[in-house]
């Protein structure tokens, strides 16, 4: 039977829209819908909306410029933007002429990619493509677009394994880094087990790198510094400066925004450094300072931008987060004190990834002896919404690649339950009883 009040313990993959977003996007659907490059005075008025909200978003990421956010129509397309831009532009172009042998380098790797197994030939340059890094446990919106240009003989990746703990080595990051990468792309917080990487560390380390000498990179701007913040942008340090980035991904639906907008943030420098620009990967009528062609979508813009502005008087109150916080430990340490289910085995339920380094909201956990899409399923019948791993993902019945990360192959369900600003004792306790009278049901 299923139940009429809904428990939703899902907010890492979507949050409602707050309703003062709600109002602020109102009047950009049929009052002011001028197209923002006309140059009439209804065209200004959804230009200044744009130019109001690109604003508050520079304020809050501390960025320089206004011109340093670009708006895209999801962080999905922000990472791409991001990650392909840097390789395909000016960056991993200027990589390549920079090398003795040019362009041949290039047509030998994707020979030697097309001929998977073959052989080199004797007279050809020995391979060296621009390197990306990045971690195993990225979202596929990084993941993807870097798969997508090794397959086209676009560049070398490192994936940097990460412990059981879900953090990345930052050995392995200094061993990795050569003279040819052009980019590292590290999530700031995993949306899967909510681990949240050492970010000022990782840039540290970058610009340390970045004053040795590369014969092969001409720009001391290399290489370039990415990270996904898209889940940890509600709860920590998102001041650009203050973390050394180059470019940062964010995303509305996560923090109580419309879906369908995000944003790249890109220092400035970057375009006027010599040698590095993005190439964008969408072309047309060079809105968005060319970056991201396409006509602005004024009210999501607009609604984007006030949900910032309200994420950030949240954020000011530290009793906020500190809220989100003691809930999630409460869940969990009534969680972790039960074996599953009904006590028939002794194992208990685990955590997946660090305790103390995950961001307030988030917990995974481990169920051994229980299937994961039985157990959601179940769950679900019972008005619980929670989820096993990326929203995007948990359709296609995948393995976690992140679960597998870490080390954990064994038998049993990876559970995501996802806390929101306005979660109650009420809510987690019925969550619990749900849980508990699922698992043993099932069992
Ligand atoms: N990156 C992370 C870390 C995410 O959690 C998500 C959403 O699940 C995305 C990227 C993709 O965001 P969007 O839905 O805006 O494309």
């Amino acid at each position: 039977m299923k139940r009429a009040k809904k428990i939703y313990l899902d907010y890492a993959a979507s949050t409602p829209v707050d309703p003062g977003v709600v109002l602020a996007m109102e009047p950009y659907w049929n009052k002011i819908y001028a197209n923002p490059g006309a140059i009439h005075i209804c065209g200004q008025e959804s230009i200044k909306a744009i130019d109001e909200a690109r604003e508050t978003i520079q304020k809050f990421l501390g960025a320089e410029a206004p011109r340093e956010i670009i708006f895209t129509g999801s962080a999905t397309e922000a990472n791409n933007l991001a990650i392909r831009g840097v390789v395909v532009g000016k960056t991993g172009a200027s990589l390549i002429a920079a090398t003795p042998a040019g362009s041949v380098i290039l047509d030998s790797a994707r020979r030697a990619f097309r001929d998977k197994g073959a052989e080199p030939r004797a007279n050809d340059a020995p391979v060296l493509l621009p390197r990306v890094i990045t971690s195993a446990i990225e979202h596929s919106s990084v993941l993807e677009p870097i798969r997508a240009l090794e397959k086209e003989g676009l560049v070398e990746a490192v994936y940097l394994d990460v412990n059981q703990e879900g953090l990345i080595d930052l050995d392995e990051l200094k061993k990795a880094l050569s003279k040819n990468t052009v980019l590292v792309t590290i999530g700031y917080a995993n949306n899967e087990i909510g681990v949240i990487q050492p970010i000022d560390e990782v840039a540290k380390i970058i610009r340390d790198f970045k004053k040795t000498p590369k014969p092969l990179v001409s720009s001391s701007q290399l290489p370039v510094f990415h990270t996904d913040a898209v889940q940890a942008i509600q709860f920590l340090e998102t001041d650009v400066e203050k973390l050394g980035v180059d470019m940062m991904t964010i995303s509305a639906h996560k923090i109580y925004g419309p879906k369908g907008i995000g944003a790249l943030y890109v220092r400035d420098g970057l375009s006027a450094q010599a040698g590095i620009r993005l190439e964008p990967i969408i072309y047309g009528g060079e809105q968005e300072y060319g970056l991201r062609s396409g006509t602005e979508n004024v009210p999501l813009i607009v609604g984007f931008a006030k949900a910032i502005e309200i994420l950030a008087a949240w954020k000011k109150n530290s009793k906020n987060i500190q809220k989100v916080q003691n809930l999630r430990d409460y869940l969990w340490d009534n969680l972790a004190v039960r074996p599953p289910f009904g006590g028939r085995t002794a194992k208990k339920i685990s955590i997946n990834g660090s305790l103390d380094k995950r961001l307030p909201n988030f917990l995974n956990v481990f169920i051994p002896t229980i299937d994961d899409e039985t157990f959601l399923i179940a769950l679900s019948e019972q008005g619980v919404c929670v989820s096993s791993g990326a929203a995007c993902a948990s359709r296609s019945q995948k393995p976690s690649h992140v679960i597998g990360a870490l080390g954990r192959k064994r038998e049993g369900c990876n559970l995501r339950i996802s806390l929101g600003r306005d979660t109650t004792k009420g809510e987690l306790d019925i969550f619990m009883q749900i849980f508990l009278s699922v698992g043993n049901g099932i069992r």
